[in-house]
This record gives structure tokens, sequence and C-alpha cells, in this order.
């Protein structure tokens, strides 16, 4: 027997069931295909960003600040906490039950708004067929009048430091550890290596960055990835930039890695190493041969600004078609598809996707940053406004970091907020609400902002573009 439905959806992460659920909220009856399977062997909704990703990372970036604060943070405020201690089991365990909450959450909101869900792995046929395989080998055929592929990424892995998850892990693995690590090597500077390389140095690892390329952050606005290095350096993290893995040996639950940098051949043995080099889209086994849905030079599946595949009703969204791999532009793709398929005319503002680091300070940012509209030509003017100089930021001991406006010179629009400082991804939200609006600077300017609060830098910085910052000295306009 073959199922019939208006939209299968391949993969339950954020694109996938974000797509299935605003699917079925429009009218259409609607199917999510999803075959990972937790530790107790069971289908877990939510992908990589609940499962192994977002979410699980933040929350041991929560529990890691908390016990870094109790540890540094505490005696300027007066507090003596005596003997604070960590135990790993627990904060693994705390996190474990977050995720099992938000997973099953999926579930029931499959529930509530109609969706079936299909367990098992989900593969293109030619004509919108899908056949879903289970876990048991039985085989299901499911014809669509519309199927949105959201497989999302993998880990990608390079030969000099093959993942054994006991030694050499990625990020999944690192997410696992049960006890801290003395000395840790993160193999990539990237958001991921960042923010995991911060949880386990707070908890005491001696951490090693090894990062390729030359350059901080490459993404990032050229201030604010110098300003990010100097502070994660004076935290600890010793980021080692120019520097190319080339090998690693395990011996007696220890590798030894071997990099090139600078200065030659260099070698050094740590107790667990994270190879965080990037992620790959999600492909294997997903397309007939005869299905017709086309994949770009880079792997990814090919999609056009609406996310339609080559092949008339079959779509793609989130980490497996181009763009940032980041949960949020998944799902904001995801209803796009949903609502196209249902006859509106949705659309999509890829200019203004943030990005977040959730290091601390958070380093986050929206729309584009100096080096970038330099390069296009464009004239600009800059205001920054320091946390040094946040009252409320004072109050809270935490002070580190800027935020930086950057609006078009002719016109005052606003073309790009970066920020490293407490709270950047909230702040860089506001920025981004305020570029889709078409703000100019000075519109930011003379917006009320509550005092005191962090978000009082962003007003400051908006009134820095204009040289009419209150609470710091404005630069001469040249
Ligand atoms: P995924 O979440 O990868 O989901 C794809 C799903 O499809 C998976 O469940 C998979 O099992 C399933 N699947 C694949 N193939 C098949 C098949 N053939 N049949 C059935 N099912 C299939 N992003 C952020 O925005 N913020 C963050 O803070 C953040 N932190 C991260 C931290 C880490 C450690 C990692 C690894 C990633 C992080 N990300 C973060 C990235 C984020 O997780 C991804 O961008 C997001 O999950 C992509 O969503 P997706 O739906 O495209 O794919
Ligand atoms: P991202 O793509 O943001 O997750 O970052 C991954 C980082 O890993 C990039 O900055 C890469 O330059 C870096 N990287 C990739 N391969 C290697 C390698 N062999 N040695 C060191 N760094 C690497």
């Amino acid at each position: 027997m073959t199922l019939k439905f208006d939209v299968v959806v391949i993969g339950a992460g954020p694109g996938g069931y974000v797509a299935a659920i605003k699917a079925a909220q429009l009218g259409l009856k609607t199917a999510c295909i999803e075959k990972y399977q937790d530790k107790d062997n069971k289908v877990a909704l939510g992908g990589t960003c609940l499962n192994v990703g977002c979410i699980p990372s933040k929350a041991l970036l929560d529990s890691s600040w908390k016990y870094h604060e109790a540890q540094e943070g505490f005696a300027v405020h007066g507090i003596t906490a005596k003997s604070v201690s960590i135990d790993v089991p627990a904060m693994i365990a705390r996190k474990a039950q977050i995720v099992k909450n938000l997973t099953g959450g999926i579930a029931g909101l499959f529930k509530a708004n109609g969706v079936t869900l299909l367990e098992g792995h989900g593969k293109l046929l030619a004509g919108k067929q899908v056949e879903v395989t289970g876990s048991d080998g039985s085989v299901t055929l499911v014809q669509a009048e519309n199927v949105i592929i959201a497989s999302g990424s993998k880990p990608i892995d390079i030969p000099p430091a093959p993942v054994d998850q006991e030694v050499i892990v990625d990020s999944t693995g690192a997410l696992e550890f049960q006890s801290v690590p003395k000395k840790l090597g993160v193999i990539g500077a990237g958001v991921i290596g960042l923010e995991l390389g911060s949880v386990w140095a707070r908890l005491g690892a001696e951490v090693t960055v090894i990062e390729a390329q030359d350059k901080f952050l490459p993404a990032a606005d050229e201030l604010i990835a110098k300003e990010a290095l100097k502070t994660l350096t004076k935290q600890g993290l010793s980021i080692r930039l120019g520097a190319r893995l080339t090998a690693s040996e395990v011996k007696k639950k220890q590798v030894t890695v071997s990099f090139t940098d600078a200065e030659g051949e260099q070698q050094m043995t740590f107790d667990k190493l994270i190879v965080a080099v990037g992620r790959r889209p999600v492909t294997t086994d997903l397309l007939a041969a005869d299905c017709e849905v086309t994949l770009d030079e880079r792997g990814y599946i090919y999609v056009d600004d609406y996310c339609a595949t080559s092949v008339p009703g079959v779509y793609a969204v989130g980490d497996v078609v181009r763009g940032p791999m980041l949960a949020h532009k998944a799902s904001e793709e995801g209803i796009m598809v949903a609502e196209r398929i249902a006859g509106h005319k949705a659309q999509m503002n890829y200019d203004l996707i943030p990005g977040v680091i959730y290091t601390h300070p958070e380093i986050a940012w929206v729309g584009k940053n100096e080096q970038q509209l330099k390069a296009e030509g464009v004239e600009i003017n800059v205001g920054t406004f320091p946390f040094a100089a946040s009252g409320r930021a004072m109050a809270a001991n935490d002070t580190g970091g800027l935020v930086k406006v950057i609006a078009d010179a002719k016109t005052d629009r606003v073309l790009g907020v970066h920020v490293i400082g407490p709270s950047a991804a909230e702040l860089v939200q506001q920025g981004a609400i305020a570029m889709e609006f078409g703000t100019s600077a000075e519109d930011l300017g003379m917006m009320v902002f509550s005092h005191p609060t962090l978000s009082e830098a962003l007003h400051e910085a908006a009134l820095a573009v204009n040289g009419q910052a209150i609470h710091i000295a404005n630069r001469k306009k040249r």
C-alpha cells in the first residue's frame, strides 16, 4: 500500500520539523520522516540542533559559566563561595534531560498539529515517491504532491585526526565527556570549536585551539574579531593561528598531534582532541539515481532563492543547502517553503540572518561588516560604544566588549550591527528587527531605551554613528 500526502518532509531537524508543522497548520496533509535514534534506541526529533547541537552545547555553556563565575566572578561582589566543585556527570545528565524534554516536545507538537511521523530512513525516488526503510528493514512507499528535503549536515572528518569518540571526538563526543580533560586540543577555531573549547576551559581544562587560517573569525567584523581573540586568549584559550594539523597518534588514552605553523613542525599531546573543522551536507543514500534532484559543486542540494530544487514540487532547506549552517536559517526556509506550497508568495531575507558565537562574552552580528562594505566601495559611518561605559554592564561586572553600528554614509541606513559583549545575541536581534524595517542610525538614536540596560549600548553606538553619543566622547568628524 502506498501512503499519500500533500507534503512529505525528510528529516525532523529545525528545517524539517518546522516545515512539517507549518504545512499542517496551512491545511496540508503532512508526514515527516526521521531516522535518528537516541541512546534508548527511540526515534528522537529535533535533528542536530536539539540532540547534539545548539541546545546541548548551550546547556553546557551555561553550566560551565555558572561554575566559572562561582569560582572567579563572585569575590568582586563580596560573595565567598567556599569549595566550589563540579560534578561533570550531573552536568551532562542535566543537558540530556533538557534535550529529552525538547525532543519529546516536538513529538507533542506533531500530534497537536496532525503531522504523521514516519520512523525510518527516507529516500527520494522518481515521481515524488519516497521510500521509508524502518530500523527493522521494513519498507513503506509514500507518494507526495510535494517533498521537502531537510536532511541536515554532519561533522567533516579529516584524515589526520580520525574520530574514535574516545580520545579523538567530534562535536557530539565533546558533549559527552564524563570528566574534565587536563589538556584539551581543539582543531578548528570556528563557532563550534570556540564554544566547546570554552565549556571545558571554564571547567579547568588547558585548551589549545589549532586553526589553519591566519585570520581569526574571518566572517566577523575585524574590530570584533580582534577584540574576541584578545578576550578569549585572556580567558586562557591558547589559539594557534596559521597552524595546520597534519597527523595524530593515539597512545595510552592520549593523543599526540603534529601540525605545521610559521615556526615549522610542531607536536603537542592532549588527553582529548575535539575535531571541529566544519560540517558537510547529508546526502548519502538520500536521492535515487533517477529522482533528478541535483547537487551543486560543493555537494549541497542545488536550490534557487526559494529553496526549490531542479525538480518541480521538490524543495530542500537547512544545512543541506547553500547558506549559513544555522538552525534559525533552516527553520525560516522551512516556513517559506511550506507557505509557498500552500500558494502564498513567501520569501526570505537572506541578508539579515544573525550569527552568534556563544562564548563569554557572546559575539554576534547581523548585516554586513566594515571590511565587506569597504570592499564593495560603500561609503560608511561607524559608531561604537564600549560596555565599559555602560552602567548596567558595570553593575553586572561584565564590561568587556563593544557594540558597533555601521550605517550608509549617504542615507544613514543601518547596514550592520556587530557586538561582542554580554547578551550580544539578544542585542543583535534588536538590530535585525530595526534593519528589517530599513531603519537609519538616526531613527535608532531617537528611540527611547530603558535605563539602565545593556541595550543602551546599541542606542549609544547608533548615536555615535553621527557623532551624537552622550556617554562617550564622540570621534571628531574627518
Ligand atoms: P539537522 O538538524 O541536521 O536535521 C536533519 C535531520 O534529518 C536529522 O535528525 C537526521 O537524522 C535526519 N535525516 C537525515 N537524512 C535522513 C533520511 N534520509 N531519512 C530520515 N531522516 C534523515 N545553530 C544555531 O543556529 N545556533 C546554535 O547555537 C548552534 N549551535 C550548534 C552547536 C553544535 C555543537 C552543532 C553541531 C551545531 C550547532 N548549530 C547551531 C547548527 C544547527 O544545529 C544546524 O544548523 C541545524 O540543526 C540545521 O537544521 P537542519 O534541519 O537543516 O538539519
Ligand atoms: P567552521 O567551518 O566555522 O566550523 O570552522 C572550522 C574551522 O576549522 C575553519 O576555520 C577551518 O579553517 C579550520 N580547519 C579546517 N581544517 C583544519 C586543519 N587540518 N587544521 C586546522 N584547522 C582546520
